[in-house]
């Protein structure tokens, strides 16, 4: 692994903080077997798989 600093301390794709996060919505990325981009409102809640969380650029899913 070749990290930059950034990506060592980002905080959205080490589970720290919210990506979006307003009284409407909620946009998080979810750390299990695989990485998911998640975004919640009221009724519903979406994801998808990731391969690069989309702040720092890392690659997640191997290990983190
Ligand atoms: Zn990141």
């Amino acid at each position: 692994m070749n990290e930059t600093k950034a990506q060592q301390v980002c905080p959205y794709c080490h589970g720290h903080a919210d990506l979006i996060s307003n009284e409407d919505m909620l946009i998080y990325i979810k750390l299990e077997e695989y990485a998911y981009l998640c975004a919640e409102d009221d009724e519903y809640i979406s994801h998808r798989e990731i391969h690069y969380c989309p702040c720092c650029g890392r690659k997640l899913g191997d290990d983190y």
